[in-house]
């Protein structure tokens, strides 16, 4: 109930004027995004590779619908794979497509994505596209399989609550496209998604395997700790080693499990979102985690009695 109120506030825009000025949410926000400015996340990412993590650079942005914003997006991403080299960062990139103007029209996303994939080729460096609601899916796929013909620095997302996922990690597998696999973000009907997490946290173990065995170097994301531990299990009895996989966490979340997944020997990427526009991100980490509110609770207290 809590989760698909906060995932319906993600796509209103009025109300995301509304939050995004009050100084309590934003405190909210920046323990999950690095900071406005691409140097808030150099900083995050330094500190990170530092510590033995490698990181996602994500310039928070969805649904642009004008060119004009689509294209200033593009730019931001070829600034960060300039950044990433010049400061030797060990990060590549993850993209959403509606960011690059998929709304607007197919070409002009295929156009930036393809500019962007040129650059991060000739820098030895790769893009994640991340993967939206499910009436991007096909759209996203197709247009990754592709590209990755000619880019084959390129990977995808896959969402093990989508009925339709256990088909697709088949397909991008035969076609050896980078996988991370999430259990999936967005409002979803039971017509397209599994409404229980039981059956998504059983599909999510299943495509981990079918992607541990047959696919290219995937990235299981999750900070769930039994499909971590099942992860764990399931390589070390098929001698999959550490370096054939890694595990991806979100900056901010179960820095505990970050901590001793890296201390064990396994590769670990931390996803680092930075920008202004963080309200939808946010809304999407309070649906997986009420809880979260109980920070704003807490601190509304504090200043009460600090004041
Ligand atoms: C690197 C990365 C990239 C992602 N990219 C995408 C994408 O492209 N498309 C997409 O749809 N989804 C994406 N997601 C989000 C994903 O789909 C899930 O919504 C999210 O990871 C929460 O699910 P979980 O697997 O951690 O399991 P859950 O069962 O939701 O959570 C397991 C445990 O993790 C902790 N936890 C989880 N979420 C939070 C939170 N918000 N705040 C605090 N603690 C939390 C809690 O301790 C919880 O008990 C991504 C996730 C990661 C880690």
């Amino acid at each position: 109930m809590l989760r698909a109120s906060f995932l319906y506030l993600s796509h209103r825009r009025g109300l995301q004027r509304f939050v995004t000025r009050q100084r309590l949410t934003a405190a909210l926000a920046y323990r999950f995004v690095a900071g406005d400015r691409l140097d808030d996340a150099v900083r995050v990412v330094t500190d990170l590779n530092r510590h033995g993590f490698t990181a996602s650079l994500d310039h928070l942005g969805e649904n642009v619908n004008e060119e004009k914003a689509a294209r200033a997006a593009a730019d931001d991403y070829l600034a960060a794979f300039e950044r990433i080299a010049t400061d030797r960062l060990n990060a590549n990139v993850s993209v959403k497509l509606t960011q690059l103007g998929l709304d607007i029209s197919s070409d002009l996303c295929r156009d930036l994505l393809t500019r962007i994939l040129q650059r991060a080729q000739q820098l030895d460096n790769f893009v994640r596209i991340d993967m939206e609601g499910s009436a991007y899916t096909q759209r996203t796929l197709e247009l990754v399989l592709e590209l990755h013909r000619e880019y084959p620095n390129c990977g995808v997302v896959l969402q093990s609550y989508l009925y339709r996922t256990i088909d697709d990690v088949g397909r991008v597998n035969a076609a050896r496209v980078r996988v991370r696999l999430v259990k999936g973000a967005y409002d979803e009907p039971a017509s397209v998604a599994f409404p229980k997490k039981v059956d998504v946290d059983a599909k999510f173990e299943a495509e981990m395997q079918q992607l541990l065995l047959e696919g290219s170097y995937p990235a299981i994301a999750t900070h769930d700790d039994r499909l971590i531990e099942a992860t764990r299990r399931f390589a070390r009895a098929r001698n999959i080693a550490p370096d054939r996989f890694e595990f991806q966490m979100l900056y901010g979340i179960r820095r505990d499990l970050q901590d001793r997944l890296l201390r064990e020997g396994y590769r670990v990427r931390i996803y680092v979102p930075y920008g202004t526009e963080w309200y939808p991100y946010l809304m999407r980490r309070l649906a997986e985690r009420p809880a979260n509110l109980l920070f704003i609770v807490r601190s509304l207290i504090r200043e009460r009695r600090a004041a």
